[in-house]
């Protein structure tokens, strides 16, 4: 089922096919060489790969930041094959969230303005906007830190904020790139089961590259890359 607008009821992610492959010197490093991959709406899909295996690049292809070299790539039921830069920043913004390593929050702005700031950018009154990101902080447990600038808040607290920025317009899809990678394991852990509830609340499906063999078990499932491929473990 493919379409041109965002469904909530077609797959998240759909790879078919993906092939990747970076110019090195003379020849050529060919990364991700025939990546199948299928994600569910709501399902929480961890991927646990080896550095170099090519987690980034997988999730810069499907996040439609880069461009697969052959293979398709469909997001909420649109396949963004031929699609021209402009419509894949529309599908980007209207259907895929994403939270990296690091928070990447506005430093002059506080939580709130942070996590309201993509619903204003969509069209969203201030009021509701700024409803809609405190009840995301209260889900994630970080509304008595509203008021506070990124700079003031904990590592934790701060990925909170980044997690609820990265869903406040309601993605289809959330791609991670070691979200709790810089967090002690006590900190992560609770970040970490914040976003499982507040994914399972949302009805969001996730991709998350992680190291974490725990965190990665509270998914649905895991996935690996092995040799360019995607399987599942
Ligand atoms: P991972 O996220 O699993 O650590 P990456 O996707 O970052 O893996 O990288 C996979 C391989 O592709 C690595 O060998 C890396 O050096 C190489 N690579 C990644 N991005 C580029 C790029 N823009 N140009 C050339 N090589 C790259």
């Amino acid at each position: 089922m493919s379409g041109t607008k965002p469904s909530e009821r077609a797959d998240a992610l759909v790879l078919s096919a993906v092939e990747r492959r970076y110019r090195e010197g003379a020849g050529e490093l060919a990364v991700l060489r025939g990546v199948d991959l299928r994600l569910a709406p709501g399902e929480l899909v961890a991927l646990v790969a080896p550095s170099g295996a090519g987690k980034s690049t997988l999730l810069h292809i499907a996040a439609l930041l880069e461009r697969p070299d052959s293979g398709r790539v469909e997001v909420a039921g649109v396949d963004t094959t031929g699609l021209g830069d402009s419509a894949r920043t529309d599908l980007r913004r209207g259907a895929i969230g994403m939270v990296y390593q690091f928070h990447h929050l506005l430093p002059d702005f506080t939580a709130l303005e942070n996590v309201s700031m993509p619903l204003r950018l969509a069209g969203v009154s201030k009021r509701e906007a700024e409803r809609a990101a405190n009840e995301l902080l209260d889900e994630l447990g970080v509304a008595p830190r509203a008021s506070h600038r990124p700079g003031e808040l904990s590592g934790g607290e701060r990925q909170r904020v980044a997690i609820a920025r990265a869903v406040a317009n309601r993605p289809a899809l959330l791609l991670a790139d070691e979200p709790t990678g810089n967090l002690d394991p006590g900190t992560a852990e609770h970040v970490f089961s914040a976003f499982v509830r507040l994914a399972r609340f949302t009805g969001l499906a996730a991709l998350v590259a992680t190291h974490n063999h725990e965190l990665a078990d509270r998914m649905d499932r895991r996935v690996t890359l092995v040799d360019g491929r995607c399987e599942q473990v």
